[in-house]
């Protein structure tokens, strides 16, 4: 029934919000908001001096970039792109999740034998399957993020993201959603093989160790998510050669040539340091980020929308568009 639509995309909307500010698997959930403002209370008070003209608030929320217009293209992007593909994204994973698993599992039994253990798995077990786990999705990632710099359509989308000329927490959220979706299928096959290959090294299906429902270590992860698009500087000191911290991120949006396509882990940044692209910052550096001078911004929300589109079929035209890497600043 067509008068159903209005109730129907309010109960859309308002699902997607809860999902988006009340459940700890999104970045935005209230205790990683939270997090972010203890942080940046932190950083605040720790440089207090080159603060002290500077109310926290301002500190905070500086206008000059929460008015940029690149701050408001993240809340369009965040509002319209993210509640509706959101929920969208979320059931296709679950949706497939389950299939992919089935079809892991009968490819397997071709060659691999799965253990039988009676034996209930323990916490070590459980501690060692939450690594595995995370290992998987994180290197997934990191080689998804790398093609998407790389090679050139795949750099048509993921331009959306790069094109932010200032960092808000909402530039998380500012991708095409194609982006998106990649970043969900990614998500749901590198976890499924992980489940998968070790439920069938164990013998018995593990459950990962979770805090609020959340694996662990994107738990901890997300504690400081928030930072990394943000004009707040926060390096992990020593860690930066284990985990991404959000200046090394910082250091991925940036335009200086030296930090060109540098950093592209989310969780560790040990497949950086093995792919030669880690980059560590050894003392607080002034970033500017968004796109080369040689790449054209988007002067509007459907153009960001849709010229990815018309940019990546024009690349696929040529075979070379496998090899072109993306302008050099
Ligand atoms: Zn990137
Ligand atoms: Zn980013």
């Amino acid at each position: 029934m067509l008068t159903d639509i209005p109730a129907r995309l309010l109960a859309e909307i308002s699902d997607a919000l809860h999902s988006i500010f009340m459940m700890s698997h999104s970045r935005h959930f209230w205790f990683y908001m939270l997090c972010y403002l203890l942080i940046a209370f932190f950083v605040y008070t720790a440089s207090a001096e080159r603060n002290k003209n500077t109310s926290f608030w301002r500190f905070l929320f500086p206008s000059n970039i929460y008015t940029h217009p690149s701050a408001l293209m993240d809340l369009k992007i965040w509002l319209v792109v993210v509640i509706v593909v959101y929920s969208g994204v979320f059931a296709l994973m679950f949706g497939l999740i389950h299939s992919v698993t089935v079809v892991l599992n009968n490819v397997l039994d071709l060659f691999w034998e799965p253990s039988v253990s009676s034996e209930a798995p323990d916490f070590f077990d459980r501690v060692i399957y939450t690594l595995v786990y995370t290992c998987c999705i994180d290197f997934g990632f990191f080689l998804m993020h790398m093609c998407q710099h790389k090679i050139s359509w795949l750099w048509s989308f993921h331009k959306v993201h790069h094109s932010a000329s200032v960092l808000t927490p909402f530039t998380a959220n500012r991708h095409h959603p194609v982006d998106y979706l990649m970043h969900a299928f990614c998500a749901f096959f590198m976890g499924a093989l992980a489940t998968v290959l070790f439920s069938r090294y164990h013998g018995t299906s593990v459950d990962a160790v979770t805090l609020f429902n959340t694996s662990a270590i994107h738990f901890f992860y997300y504690m400081t998510a928030n930072v990394r698009h943000s004009h707040i500087w926060l390096s992990f000191g020593p860690l930066n050669k284990l985990f991404v911290s959000p200046a090394m991120h910082q250091i991925h949006h940036s335009i200086a040539p030296e930090h060109y396509d540098r950093n592209f882990g989310f969780v560790f940044s040990i497949w950086d340091g093995l792919f030669r692209t880690r980059y560590l910052p050894v003392a607080q550096e002034s970033v500017v980020v968004g796109l080369n001078a040689s790449e054209k911004g988007y002067s509007s929300f459907l153009d960001a929308m849709v010229r990815p589109f018309a940019e990546c079929f024009e690349q696929m035209r040529s075979l070379q568009s496998w090899r072109r890497r993306r302008p050099i600043p």
